[in-house]
């Protein structure tokens, strides 16, 4: 639990290559990526305000946008195009892609309340109904 927390919050999975379309369970979602981006939103928050008020920072407010971009919204920006791609991939190599009950930022069927990968199709086909 706390290695995958970590691991989160420092955004890993993808560059190590754990995560992959394989994966019965997904590592990366929308909804993992927002939760790295909070932890690391909160961190620097927490060491701004202490630098800041210890050394009387506050017309350097423009470090801390700057801290805010470099280290939360291009790392999850970047996150969320790598697991974008691997999405368009397992949607153009299952039906799923083409299935309205398929939700892409969760890689889930939304039917069945299941993820999805390359290995597990929850209907095995049955209930497969085209997008609009
Ligand atoms: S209903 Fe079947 S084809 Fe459609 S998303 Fe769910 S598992 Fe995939």
């Amino acid at each position: 639990m706390i290695d995958r927390l970590i691991d989160t919050f420092l955004h890993r999975f993808t560059n190590t290559g754990k995560d992959n379309n394989d994966n019965p369970i997904p590592l990366i979602t929308t909804g993992s990526i927002v939760l790295g981006a909070m932890l690391r939103l909160a961190l620097i928050m927490i060491i701004t305000w202490w630098i800041i008020d210890e050394w009387m920072f506050q017309q350097y407010w423009i470090f801390i946008a700057i801290a805010i971009m470099l280290f939360v919204i291009y790392p999850s920006f970047r996150q969320y195009s790598i697991f974008n791609d691997r999405i368009e991939n397992l949607a153009e190599s299952t039906m799923c892609g083409s299935c309205k009950h398929f939700d892409n930022t969760g890689q889930m069927c939304i039917l069945y309340d299941e993820h999805i990968s390359n290995n597990s199709l929850p209907c095995e086909g049955q209930d497969w109904e085209l997008k609009n």
